[in-house]
This record gives structure tokens, C-alpha cells and sequence, in this order.
């Protein structure tokens, strides 16, 4: 089977030329190329027309290309339909901060952990991504804007964690100094909670920000709104998720998405704020994103901050996640399946 050079490391693709009976120097020639956007081998300059032909007989360059383009009026936000080579689409969103661009990325097409409020996991899972093609959203995003994007953030269509392998290889390719050089630090992976990758992911010692999907405190509540809760308890979660950030010293991030009357009373608050007590964490509040497809409202601000100094009081930061994008369905999966929608309808 051909190899996708997206996906391949340097050392791998120095290997592939060798294979070939090319000299070593050429797969360095071609790799800084690659993160430059080149989505096919032809296109690759300056290399030799023979060394091409004999380089796409064993490989090829996945295409991340833009199917279509949505630009918020309201910000900066651009959100991307992303169409593989099969056909398959994801979501990107490419957003502005001060501190420069971050791009919001999808591990998988469709989802299936099942989560109650999530547009992504209607359809089930389709696939998983390649580590290609995860990198693949970056490279296509940052020509696009033409401008470095300095920030990654793991949290479009699909369980990261149920795509491990793919997504420890596109941690190495992202990481290359040779190749897109964004930091572990600067990329943050976000779960429902799958208890064993994150044990793995502390394991490993890539220092990426981790980032929880709770949602709920207690047991049962949760296993209602995330099927995953059934599998791994919230004490269990809270407890890897507390070891990740002994061992990495890094500040674990808890997204909270308020849904009016279902996890959003003071009670639930201070459980929220009794659990994370004492740890390196920050709890992310996200007013939930409102889709046709299920009846979860999100509530009125005030209950909003209502809940988020509840927190505050008890010693745990608590920032209520700026809406990005609101205008162009800048939220998980809502997009893509308003395009699927349409397909099925024509
Ligand atoms: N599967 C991973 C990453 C993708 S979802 C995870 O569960 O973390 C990214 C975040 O968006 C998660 O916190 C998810 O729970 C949340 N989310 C999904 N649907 C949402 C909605 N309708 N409104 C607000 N947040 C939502």
C-alpha cells in the first residue's frame, strides 16, 4: 500500500527514499515542503522528474483541501469544512487571540461515545483520522490564512482518545522542528474520559494540556447525559485526571457545558468545587450550544455567572468560555451536519 508522506516522520520518510535508491539529502528537500501545504508529489519543486515518478509509486500526499469556508462577521472566526480523500468531511475552526491563532481540530469523522447534547455522535463514527490527516486541518488552515498558527486545540468532531494511535503519531509530527514546530505546550487534548489513555498519556510524558468533558458530578446524572460514564466513574476520571496534573505539573482544564435545569443548580456547583478541591485545575464553563436535534437549553447568564462565583468562592478558577463564531455554527459538528442534511435532501 502507498504511504501518505503526511504521516510519515522525517526518519520515516528518509527511509522511504533510501528504499528507493535516493540519496538521504532529497526526503529533507521534500519534508519542509510538505508542511507548506505541496499536496502532491508532482508539485514539489526543484526535485527530479524521475525521482518523483519513482517516489509516487510507493507513496503520495494526502489532500486536506477546503470544501467550504464560512468567515464569522461578528469575529475573526473561520470555520473550515475540511473534505478528505475519500470524500468524508471534518470541521476546523481557525480562531484569533491575542496571543495569536488557534485552531480547533477533529480526530474522527462522526463519534461514538454517544454524548446526549454533541451534534458530532448523531451518526455514529464513520472513521478515524491518519495522523496525516489530523495534521493535514493545520497545514490547509494555516496557508489559508497565511499566517502561523501557534495554538492547537484537540476538541472538533471525535473521541481523540479513541483514535490513540494515530493521535500519538500526529503528537510526534506536529512537534518536528522540521515540520509545523508547535509545542506540546501549546496544544491542549480534550476527553469525554477514557481513564486508560490518560493514564497512557502521562505515561508518555508529552507534556499537551489536558482538558476533561465532565459535565456532571455525581454518578448516575452523568451517565445520563455520557454513555462513557458508565465505563469509567467520575471518581475514576478525577482521579487520573489529578494524577496527570501531579505528574506533569500541568493545570488540568474541566469543561462544564451549563444546561438550564439539568446541571446547572448550586448544589451541583459546590460538588463540582468539593471534587477539584486542592488540585491544578480550572474549570471551564461552557453555556451549551443549542442544537435542533435534542431539547437542551442553555441557561440565562445570570444563572451562568450565578454558578461560575459559586465556584470562584470556593477556591476554584472558573472562566465562562467566550463565544467564538456564532454566526457560522462555530460549535462542534453542527456544521457538517447541516451539509449532510442537505446531501441526503437533494
Ligand atoms: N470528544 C472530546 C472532544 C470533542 S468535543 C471530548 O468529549 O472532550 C469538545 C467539547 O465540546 C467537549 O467538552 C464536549 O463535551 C463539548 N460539546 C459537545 N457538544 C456541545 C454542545 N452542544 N454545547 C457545548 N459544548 C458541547
Amino acid at each position: 500500500m502507498k504511504k501518505d508522506i503526511k504521516s510519515l516522520t522525517g526518519q520515516e520518510l528518509k527511509e522511504l527514499i533510501v528504499s528507493i535508491g535516493e540519496p538521504k539529502y532529497r526526503s529533507e528537500q521534500i519534508y519542509s515542503f510538505i508542511s507548506k501545504g505541496i499536496e502532491s508529489i508532482d508539485q514539489i519543486p526543484n526535485i527530479p522528474k524521475k525521482l518523483k515518478d519513482k517516489l509516487s509509486e510507493v507513496a503520495y500526499i494526502s489532500k486536506a483541501g477546503i470544501y467550504q469556508k464560512l468567515e464569522s462577521q461578528e469575529d475573526e472566526t473561520k470555520k473550515y469544512l475540511i473534505e478528505l480523500d475519500d470524500g468524508n468531511i471534518v470541521e476546523t475552526v481557525l480562531m484569533k487571540y491575542k496571543h495569536g491563532l488557534s485552531l480547533c481540530i477533529s480526530t474522527q469523522v462522526g463519534c461514538r461515545m454517544g454524548c446526549k447534547f454533541c451534534a458530532s455522535t448523531i451518526d455514529g463514527l464513520v472513521r478515524n483520522l491518519t495522523a496525516g490527516e489530523i495534521l493535514g486541518q493545520i497545514i490547509t488552515a494555516q496557508k489559508d490564512a497565511g499566517e502561523r498558527i501557534s495554538n492547537i486545540v484537540i476538541m472538533g468532531s471525535g473521541e481523540p482518545f479513541d483514535n490513540m494511535e494515530n493521535l500519538e503519531k500526529f503528537f510526534v509530527l506536529v512537534h518536528d522542528e522540521k515540520g509545523l514546530n508547535i509545542g506540546y505546550r501549546h496544544i491542549t487534548v480534550s476527553t469525554c474520559g477514557l481513564v486508560p489513555q490518560i493514564q497512557r498519556l502521562a505515561e508518555l510524558e508529552i507534556p499537551v494540556n489536558l482538558a476533561i468533558s465532565l459535565h456532571q458530578t455525581s454518578q448516575d446524572a452523568r451517565e445520563e447525559i455520557m454513555p462513557i460514564g458508565k465505563s469509567y466513574s467520575v471518581e475514576e476520571l478525577i482521579r487520573a485526571a489529578k494524577a496527570y496534573s501531579e505528574k506533569t505539573k500541568r493545570r488540568v482544564t474541566y469543561e462544564y457545558a451549563l444546561i438550564r435545569g439539568v446541571n446547572d443548580n448550586p448544589q451541583t456547583a459546590m460538588q463540582l468545587a468539593k471534587l477539584l478541591r486542592g488540585s491544578l485545575s480550572h474549570v471551564n464553563i461552557i453555556p451549551i450550544n443549542e442544537i435542533k436535534e435534542n431539547d437542551f437549553k442553555r441557561p440565562d447568564m445570570k444563572k451562568v455567572k450565578e454558578f461560575q462565583n459559586i465556584l470562584i468562592k470556593n477556591n476554584i478558577e472558573a472562566t465562562v468560555r467566550r463565544e467564538l463564531g456564532r454566526d457560522i455554527a462555530g460549535a462542534c459538528g453542527q456544521l457538517r451536519r447541516s451539509i449532510i442534511d442537505n446531501k441526503t435532501e437533494i
